[in-house]
This record gives C-alpha cells, sequence and structure tokens, in this order.
C-alpha cells in the first residue's frame, strides 16, 4: 500500500462533527481535506475543511467531485448511499474502510449476521417486516424486547420497548399499531439485555492488520443519547480482555481499514455485541485529551497507511454538551473553563434544538469518577 503523506488530500463523507475532528487533526499534520456534507453548506466538517461540497451523498455530480480532488476516501457516518465509493473505484481512488464495511453497519439486519459471523455474542433477535412477523418474534423471544427500524435509527430514535406481557399474549391491533408508529418498515426485534453496564472498545487497524485500542470506555445514556464516558472501564481484567479481544475479532472479520467502534452490554461477567460504527465514536472524544493519539489520529494514520500511534489512555471523562443547554442563549462557558482542567470542544453547529449535540467537555484526572465529577461539576455551572 502507498502512504499517502502530506500535502494528500483526505476526502471525507460526512459534515458531522466526526468529520471536523479528522478534519483538525488531518491540518494539524499538513492534510488537506474535502468535505461532502450531505446537506448543507457551513457545515461541522465542512466549515474547517478546505473545501466543502455542500450537496445530497446521491448527487453524482457531486460525488464525482470530491473524488476528483480526494487522494483517498474516508466516512464520519454509515447510513449513507454509497455511490461515492463506485466513484471512487472508477477513479482508481483508494476507499477506506471499504463500503462492504459501511454496508454491514448501516443495516441493523445486516449487522447482526455480520456479528455472528464474526463470532461474537449478540441478544436474542428476530426479523420483523409486517405485523405478524413481529407478533410471531414478539411471541419466539418471550420477554420484554427492543423494537428497533434496520435502517435510519440513531440516539434512541426509531426505537420502541414493549414490556414482558406474562402469559397474556400480546393484541395483534397493538402490534399493528407500534409497527405503523415506527413507520411500518423492516424491525430487529431483540431481547432486551439486563445489562449491568454499557462499554465500548474503540480500535483502529490498518491494512496490514495491526491494530491499536484505546482500552475500554464506560458509557452511561441518558433518553437513548450517549451523555458520558469514562476511562478506563471499570471492569475486572478479563472481561476488558475479552472486550478488546471481540473488538479485533469483529475488526478482521470486516475486514477494517480505520477506526471501527464496538458497543457492548455487559451482564456479569458476560459481554453481548450490542452495535458496531466503522469510524471514530462518541464514544472514543475523550481519547483527544486522554490518549497521545486520538481516535481521529488514528483514523488519519490507518487511511493514510501510516503506522498507528499509542492510543493508551489516561483516566478520563467526557460530558455530552446538547442543545437544551442553549434554551436561554449562549451558556455561560467563563463558568465552566474555570476549571483549566476542563476542555471544551464545540462542533460550530448554528442551531441548536433540544437532544442535539452541540459539543462535549472533557476532563482527564487521576481516576475515571475524579474526571467525570468535574466534567459534570463544569456542565452544571453552564446553566446554573
Ligand atoms: P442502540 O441505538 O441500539 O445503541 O440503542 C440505544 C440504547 O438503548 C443503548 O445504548 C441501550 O441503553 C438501550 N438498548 C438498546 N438495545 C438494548 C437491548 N437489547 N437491551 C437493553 N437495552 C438496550
Amino acid at each position: 500500500m502507498s502512504v499517502l503523506v502530506p500535502p494528500a488530500v483526505i476526502g471525507i463523507v460526512g459534515g458531522g462533527q466526526l468529520g471536523r475532528m479528522l478534519a483538525q487533526v488531518a491540518q494539524r499534520h499538513g492534510y488537506r481535506t474535502a468535505v461532502l456534507t450531505g446537506g448543507g453548506e457551513r457545515s461541522p466538517a465542512g466549515s474547517v475543511a478546505d473545501i466543502e461540497i455542500a450537496a445530497p451523498f446521491y448527487d453524482a455530480a457531486a460525488t464525482r467531485r470530491l473524488v476528483a480532488c480526494a487522494d483517498v476516501i474516508t466516512w464520519e457516518l454509515e447510513d449513507v448511499d454509497l455511490g461515492v465509493a463506485d466513484a471512487a473505484a472508477d477513479a482508481g481512488i483508494p476507499v477506506r474502510p471499504r463500503p462492504q464495511a459501511l454496508a454491514a453497519a448501516a443495516d441493523r439486519a445486516a449487522e447482526k449476521r455480520a456479528l455472528i459471523a464474526a463470532g461474537v455474542p449478540v441478544a436474542p433477535y428476530r426479523e420483523a417486516g409486517d405485523p405478524s412477523e413481529l407478533a410471531a418474534a414478539v411471541a419466539a423471544l418471550d420477554g420484554p424486547v427492543m423494537l428497533k427500524t434496520a435502517r435510519g435509527g440513531y440516539d434512541g430514535k426509531g426505537q420502541v420497548r414493549l414490556p414482558a406481557t406474562g402469559t397474556e399474549p400480546v393484541r395483534a391491533e397493538a402490534l399493528t399499531e407500534v409497527f405503523r408508529r415506527l413507520g411500518s418498515v423492516r424491525l430487529i426485534v431483540e431481547r432486551e439485555v439486563p445489562f449491568d453496564r454499557e462499554v465500548s472498545v474503540v480500535i483502529a487497524r490498518t491494512e496490514t492488520g495491526a491494530i491499536a485500542d484505546h482500552g475500554v470506555m464506560e458509557n452511561a445514556h441518558v433518553d437513548g443519547i450517549l451523555d458520558t464516558t469514562t476511562v478506563p472501564a471499570r471492569l475486572p481484567e478479563e472481561v476488558t480482555a475479552a472486550a478488546l479481544g471481540i473488538a479485533g475479532q469483529v475488526a478482521r472479520h470486516l475486514d477494517i481499514v480505520g477506526v471501527l467502534c464496538v458497543e457492548m452490554f455487559v451482564v456479569g461477567s458476560e459481554l453481548v455485541v450490542n452495535e458496531i460504527a466503522p469510524r471514530p465514536h462518541n464514544s472514543g472524544h475523550c481519547t483527544i485529551e486522554a490518549a497521545a493519539t486520538s481516535q481521529f489520529e488514528q483514523q488519519l494514520r490507518a487511511v493514510c497507511g501510516l503506522p498507528l500511534g499509542d492510543g493508551t489512555c489516561r483516566p478520563a471523562a467526557m460530558a455530552q454538551l446538547l442543545g437544551h443547554l442553549w434554551a436561554d442563549g449562549e451558556p455561560a462557558w467563563s463558568e465552566a473553563l474555570t476549571d483549566p482542567g476542563i476542555h471544551l470542544h464545540l462542533y460550530g453547529k448554528r442551531e441548536p434544538r433540544p437532544g442535539r449535540k452541540m459539543g462535549h467537555l472533557t476532563c482527564v484526572d487521576a481516576t475515571p469518577e475524579l474526571a467525570l465529577k468535574r466534567v459534570f461539576a463544569a456542565r452544571d455551572r453552564l446553566s446554573s
């Protein structure tokens, strides 16, 4: 594989905060960046990139423009039209990770099949394409279940929990109504996992198969949205080793070149894989301050054919900043920043909406608990 060196152009598909933080690292190294936003101008990634192409992902002329100016194509999201990969293949431009890895993560049914083929544990599940299949799935899984749309769901959107019904069969009309509410689309029906913790592993892999991780992150969600991450997760050594092993197994199976996040539930000393993302992940944001080499630098290194850096994390915590913090205008940044150990990241989004990820705070400290206390305190000061 040829090594791409500065000032090569990194073509990024997706205009969000993950692309923005990749573009920032790329620029620090002297690379140039071109972003296909999938939407409008002045996107979080596009506004820091050298070239912003503000067009939908399916726009053939826009994808050709991206490919024409890029030396490599990478992604900051997976649920995306893959036409850009075809355009890149026609032009002989490498695409990392390859589109098949994205396809496996973009559809929950394909994802389950890929995880099973990779030999890692997943929750018992069924696919359902209509209300009668849904009824059969709910009966077969026999317990509380999560219904998830196969495509398009994120941050808890497109999901409904159905409690256990005991001996009462769920009424067909009720299931038809839930199916309709979820958009009458293909669903995954998944047994609810009684987890003790939620964790994730962010792993980078090169074309030659070298891998590097950042340890295991521990994640807390509020209303289905990642709220905080602490690293390292509070896990026995053997569970940590098993989580890292599972992530490596999935990365090898999907032949990832780039970064992969594997989200898992911890149940006692067992692990169950929830979902994967073939790109940097929200739970890896604290690597910017906690590790010598962040998840974004690892992505850059992997897609450019450079050796991976040291991703080992010092104890750290991240707290998300959502749009509701802007309800009364600009948050009181100076209050949060009175603690000089607090690092502020804002994504440059101009419209704060409730539930929208606007930025995050990170802190590195002697323990993850201390770091978490400080990011919580800083976030509280923003709105007090
Ligand atoms: P997901 O979009 O699949 O990551 O789901 C969002 C959140 O919903 C997860 O982080 C969990 O907190 C919860 N969740 C999803 N699937 C399950 C499950 N099978 N059992 C228990 N909780 C779940």
